[in-house]
């Protein structure tokens, strides 16, 4: 058979899952693009803010990941630009690629509104490695800066503002409260006075989500001492001043905006149909309409279950997607029936703070504290478990080759 070539531009949730499939079936040679050169365990996020845990823990090397795969994985760093689908070929800022198959994994980045001034420029986002650590480094700065000139007793106020009551704006809000209720137990005054706010456009939190983890993360939230704005849209941002649905204004020292995603910036150079926040339309097998050779994974793509239902953009639904996606790819290169997509959400996991977490999964086992907590942590680490000991492969694959890059050389 002769041995196709695809290439996969991303390596998050949904391209690494893809890799590890194409990989193991031994028949095709694969290119991973991504711009960084190594997978962002967004997920694990607050974790690393919270300083739970550490950068390497929330990063996995891709150079080493497909070198743990063997000689028909190649990594490349580079930022896709274009794609010319009448010559399948892609084309990066420093590199070109010629495809056979073609499978996008690009993810999303914060949907930072171009109606809303100011936004972009005063406040942190945390898509990114980058942008976690900055936030991160940022907020402790500011915080050390405010204790040094007030001599440890916090005589103003200091608030953080979270903007977005999704997913990821209810998992910092928590742990940023719950972080900070510790600091301050640990610290006696210094904390004291350091306020949460979180500011949302609905009613409740998790918007859409089940009613069980709404009711359990308000609870949570406000029980760690957040205070909850709602039907309030953020109209326009000042340094330390927001203003909420044109009229009021909020004070603030130190702003998070975790209010939606659009897709990555790659869309908007593919002329192909898109929804409104730039995510590819895709077929029933995730293949673009246009070119049955290119395939869609992720958040980058408009995911439908099999009723037409919105699936939301998630780390499970990246990865389902592209369990789909490569096996179809197979599916084509072997001339055999590719299958629908049939997403199926198994649970949704939610971080509240510390040893505490609300979970609910296969629509009937529901649990809230250290339970969740647990079960959260079981679902992550593993996660993190599994791709770490497949990337020391690479690793060791690498010191084979290298001998003077063993520890302690
Ligand atoms: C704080 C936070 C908490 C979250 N918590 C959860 C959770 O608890 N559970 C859950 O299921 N989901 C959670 N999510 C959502 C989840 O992380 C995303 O849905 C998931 O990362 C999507 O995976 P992906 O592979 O589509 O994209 P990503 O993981 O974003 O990966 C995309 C990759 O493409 C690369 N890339 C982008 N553009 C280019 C280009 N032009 N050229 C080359 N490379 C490119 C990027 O560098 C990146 O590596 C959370 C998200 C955040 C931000």
């Amino acid at each position: 058979m002769k041995r196709h070539r695809v290439v996969i531009v991303g390596g998050g949730y949904a391209g690494v899952k893809a890799l590890k499939i194409l990989a193991a079936s031994g028949i095709c040679d694969i290119v991973l693009i991504d711009q960084h050169p190594y997978h962002f365990l967004q997920t694990d996020a607050y974790e690393l803010i919270a300083n739970e845990c550490s950068m390497t823990m929330v990063s996995i090397d891709l150079v080493a990941l497909c070198l743990s795969y063997g000689e028909q994985v190649l990594y490349v760093k580079d930022t896709v630009r274009e794609i010319d689908f009448e010559n399948m070929h892609v084309v990066g800022e420093n590199s070109g690629h010629s495809f056979d198959y073609l499978l996008l994994c690009a993810g999303s980045r914060t949907a930072y509104h171009s109606s809303v001034p100011g936004l972009r420029e005063h406040s942190h986002g945390v898509k990114t490695l980058s942008n976690s650590l900055a936030f991160k480094q940022q907020f402790e700065q500011r915080l050390y800066e405010k204790m040094e000139s007030e001599g440890g007793w916090r005589t103003e106020s200091f608030n953080i503002v979270i903007g977005g009551g999704g997913l990821s704006g209810v998992e910092i809000a928590a742990e940023m409260a719950f972080y900070i209720r510790q600091f301050h137990l640990d610290n006696t005054l210094t904390c004291d006075n350091i306020h949460v706010f979180l500011i949302i456009p609905h009613e409740n939190v998790l918007d859409g989500i089940e009613e069980y983890l709404v009711q359990q993360a308000t609870k949570r939230l406000l029980q760690l001492g957040v205070k909850i704005i709602n039907h309030s849209r953020i109209t326009s941002v000042e340094e330390h001043t927001m203003t909420l649905n044109e009229k009021e204004s909020v004070y603030f020292d130190f702003m998070i905006f975790a209010g939606g995603i659009v897709a990555s910036t790659l869309t908007s150079a593919i002329d192909v149909p898109k929804n409104k926040k730039g995510q590819l339309i895709v077929d029933d097998y995730l293949a673009l309409p246009s070119c049955e050779k290119v395939f869609v994974a992720g958040d980058i793509a408009e995911l439908r279950g099999k009723k037409g239902n919105l699936i939301p953009p998630t780390a499970q639904s990246a990865e389902q997607s592209a369990e789909y996606a490569a096996k179809n790819i197979l599916a084509l290169m072997k001339n055999e029936t590719m299958s629908p997509v049939d997403l199926r959400m198994r649970g949704t996991l939610i971080a509240l703070g510390g040893k505490y977490a609300s979970v609910s999964l296969l629509g009937w086992i529901r649990f809230s504290g250290l339970v969740g907590y647990w079960i959260k942590t079981i679902v992550m680490r593993s996660y993190r478990f599994r791709i770490h000991l497949q990337c020391a492969k690479g690793v060791q694959l690498l010191q084979k080759k290298k001998p003077s890059c063993r520890k302690g050389f």
